[in-house]
């Protein structure tokens, strides 16, 4: 989509920290980060939230989650605990509307998150 923000990460049109990128995912840094390691993962084809999760292939949906766990190993998140999160809707805080999985790490977490 020509006017969603990720979607133009994706095509490289506006800069990002890329950490990972295969055929169907790409992650990169949050630019206002939340917690000492915060990433976005994101698939390339645009869909909106998890909602739409059918509208990609299995494959596209298995790479999501495998690229988040392989990246969280290479860091070594799991030792102290990592979360991933994906926002979905405005009253959950969703503020880009193409699905996006936080990884956040390397800092303690409250439980319920507010
Ligand atoms: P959410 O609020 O759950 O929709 O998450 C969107 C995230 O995108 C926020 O954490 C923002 O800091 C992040 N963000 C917005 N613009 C950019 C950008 N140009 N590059 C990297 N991250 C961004
Ligand atoms: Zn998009």
């Amino acid at each position: 989509m020509d006017d969603c923000l990720f979607c133009r990460i994706v095509k490289k049109e506006i800069k990002s920290e890329i950490v990972f990128e295969n055929d169907s995912v790409l992650i990169f840094k949050d630019i206002n980060p939340k917690a000492p390691v915060h990433l976005l993962v994101i698939p390339k084809r645009h869909i909106a939230d998890i909602t739409e999760i059918d509208s990609l292939s299995a494959a596209e949906s298995y790479e999501i989650l495998s690229s988040i766990s392989k990246t969280a190993l290479e860091l070594g998140l799991e030792k102290s605990g990592f979360r991933v999160v994906t926002n979905t809707g405005v009253g959950a805080g969703q503020s880009v509307a193409h699905l996006h999985f936080h990884i956040l790490g390397k800092r303690d977490f409250a439980w319920p998150p507010g």
